[in-house]
């Protein structure tokens, strides 16, 4: 068994070191020396998070709840920490502080000089676990009672690490990027076949442990499991469309839906639906669990598509109302009715046993068409997006234009040769939208607003991701283009994430929600850690599809900058 101890020291070592393969390094001693069974756990925790993605599962521990936590284990008033807090910018270093102010008092009053008894690493996961699990009457009790209870056996610098993880915010730069070549460094096994069994399981945890385990053989061995959901594959916007296609010199042509991305899991007659974050959705999607049942003809699949909410003759609805489904919790078969939605089938990944994202697109289409039956009466329920494979580009506006004309986004552009490639957005899949520069962003802090607005969160700053260091970096303030509706739905939505507490009515908030936010320009300006301002940003639309690391990258601000550039 490993100590958490060893975990803390590694994650403040890294958090001195500045370059990414001394980092690697470290990672990869932690991953060799912990025992297989800890070996999952302890990849996720390296990468801030406590459960595997793909589970659904929810940590579910906000920070007032652990600030009572650090204050029953401290004897500190809340009121003091949230200043702590605010003063050091970091739960962890706040942690930190506590305890130490702790252990001064304890070493004062009993002359209690030794270290706190060591804990595992598996026991900080059961305690979060038993946290994440409890519901209903009594279960804040629960998850307090635990988190006291890690806080009151921790040193320090454990309890550093222990608040910043019950967070999933190490803050320690670490991502899959760096576990995929510490996990090859650690086991000695090539990165590209890390890479790709990481692509079908999606849970380096797995592909960690089945490295030591059985080396390469088993690591090659590993493939896409039913109920296990995959990342998406992702579309990226072309800088020069037509130059891209005639690349391709063939391309497969598809109509671009504004709905929701689900993936479709067939397993006998059970259906399970993944939204584009990899939550589980079925429970709120009856009727499309009833539609793949009757006319996906296969013992067991894995399908890509979009939802799209539509009306009485099948014509699209704004995108808001699919995400009203998505999220429906109660009343989930009257809001059925209220709002009908069309799956739309444009991929499929893995079909009665066998794993079929190296196959070219091509190919995975054929065989999604041969599963796919729609009947008449739900012809408008269930279909296989219409593809056509050219490289006429003005056939490709003519489709384009045909798109639009019936109420869809534009269109996603294929390379028919490429394989499906799980989180990847590259040149194999290009969108081609009518040009409204649009961003999506995270909210990381907001305002209260004024007058009439008092009681609502009136202005949001909004943050690009840097996925080089994992943090989140400012562009600017939001506050307009919002209804009254959305700004109620906001604060509801932003409430619970506030950090920090609150002076002259700013704070902080964890960086969870993504706004699309449009904007005139994007300028150079020291006002924003970034680096760029959003001249007159204006709110278009909540992206709770969207998990935050999927937000646009500073990267990319940077090259919409300087395209600017190139038009003035
Ligand atoms: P965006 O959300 O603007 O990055 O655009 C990419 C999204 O378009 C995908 O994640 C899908 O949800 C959606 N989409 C709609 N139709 C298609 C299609 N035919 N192929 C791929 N993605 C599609």
């Amino acid at each position: 068994m490993t100590s958490f101890r060893e975990f803390a020291e590694t994650c403040q070592a890294i958090e001195k070191i500045s370059s990414t393969i001394d980092t690697t390094n470290r990672v990869a001693d932690l991953l060799k020396k912990v025992d297989i069974e800890e070996l999952p756990t302890t990849t996720h925790f390296i990468m801030s998070k406590v459960f595997p993605a793909w589970s659904g599962k929810q940590l579910g521990i906000g920070t007032s709840l652990l600030y009572t936590s650090l204050s029953k284990a401290s004897g500190m008033p809340v009121k003091s920490i949230q200043t702590l807090v605010r003063t050091t910018g970091d739960i962890g270093d706040a942690a930190l502080l506590i305890l130490k102010e702790k252990r001064k008092n304890q070493v004062t009053f009993s002359s209690f000089l030794e270290e706190p008894p060591e804990f595992s690493i598996m026991e900080v996961y059961n305690r979060f676990k038993i946290a994440s699990e409890a519901s209903g009457k009594g279960s804040q009790e629960v998850k307090i009672r635990n988190l006291q209870y890690l806080f009151n056996s921790s040193t320090p610098r454990e309890a550093k690490y222990i608040a910043r993880l019950a967070l999933e915010e190490l803050r320690i730069g670490v991502g899959e990027g760096v576990v995929r070549d510490a996990i090859a460094k650690a086991f000695s096994v090539p990165a590209d076949v890390v890479e790709h069994a990481f692509m079908v399981t999606n849970d380096l945890g797995i592909v960690a442990a089945t490295s030591k385990e059985g080396g390469l053989e088993a690591l090659e061995r590993l493939g896409i499991e039913i109920n296990r959901p995959i990342k998406m594959m992702l579309s990226q916007i072309s800088p020069d469309i037509d130059a891209d296609i005639k690349e391709m010199k063939e391309a497969a042509v598809e109509w671009k839906f504004d709905g929701a991305r689900v993936q479709v899991h067939k397993d006998g007659d059970s259906v399970t639906l993944f939204s584009r974050k990899l939550e589980n959705v079925t429970d709120s999607l009856p009727d499309l669990v009833e539609i793949v049942r009757k006319h996906v003809k296969a013992e067991s699949a894995i399908l890509d598509g979009e939802a799209v909410a539509v009306d009485e003759d099948g014509k699209p609805r704004a995108f808001q109302e699919i995400l009203k489904r998505f999220r429906r919790k109660y009343n989930v078969e009257e809001k059925a009715l209220d709002i009908p939605i069309q799956l739309n089938l444009f991929d499929i990944m893995y079909l009665n046993g066998k794993t079929l994202i190296d196959l070219p697109l091509i190919e995975r289409r054929k065989l999604l068409e041969s599963c796919v039956e729609s009947s008449v009466e739900d012809s408008k329920a269930i279909c296989v997006d219409k593809q056509v494979i050219t490289g006429d580009l003005e056939v490709i506006e003519q489709i384009y234009r045909e798109a639009l004309e019936a109420g869809h986004e534009g269109l996603v552009i294929k390379n028919p040769n490429s394989i499906y490639s799980p989180g990847k957005r590259g040149k194999n899949w290009l969108k081609k939208k009518p040009l409204m520069e649009t961003l999506d962003l995270v909210v990381v802090g907001a305002e209260w607003g004024f007058g009439r607005r008092a009681n609502l969160i009136g202005s949001y700053t909004v943050a690009c991701y840097d996925p080089k260091t994992l943090r989140f970096l400012q562009v600017g303030k939001v506050g307009t283009g919002l209804t009254d509706e959305q700004l109620k739905e906001l604060t509801e939505m932003l409430s619970g994430l506030m950090e920090g507490g609150e002076a002259g009515g700013v704070f902080a908030i964890r960086p969870k929600i993504v706004l699309e936010i449009a904007f005139e320009e994007i300028q150079k300006s020291p006002n924003y850690n970034s680096g760029f301002a959003l001249r007159f940003p204006r709110f278009v639309r909540i992206r709770d599809d969207k998990a935050p690391e999927e937000a646009d990258t500073i990267q990319r601000i940077g090259k919409v900058y300087s395209q600017q550039l190139k038009r003035l």
